[in-house]
């Protein structure tokens, strides 16, 4: 009688695990494309060494009614000493 109950299990196990190995749908998991922070914001060329730089993250100098941005303090300097 045990061994009946027993064999019962297994085969109602056995047919679980079959069952669950089947796969269930083709679902496919692709990451979305993440954008990186500070995409939006405009480059802008350092006239010195060509560098492009972020907008937001420049060094302004106004000269002559016109603002020029620059990477570093550095670049800044050389532009006004240069002319
Ligand atoms: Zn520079």
């Amino acid at each position: 009688m045990r061994a009946l109950i027993l064999g019962a299990l297994v085969a109602a196990s056995t047919w679980l695990v079959l069952r669950s190995l089947r796969p269930a749908s083709g679902k496919t998991g692709q990451g979305a494309g993440k954008d990186g922070p500070g995409a939006k914001v405009p480059l802008v060329q350092d006239p010195v060494c060509h560098t492009y730089i972020p907008k937001d993250t420049a060094v302004v100098l106004r000269h002559g009614g016109t603002e020029h941005y620059f990477c570093s303090d550095r670049c800044a300097e050389a532009f006004r000493d240069s002319g």
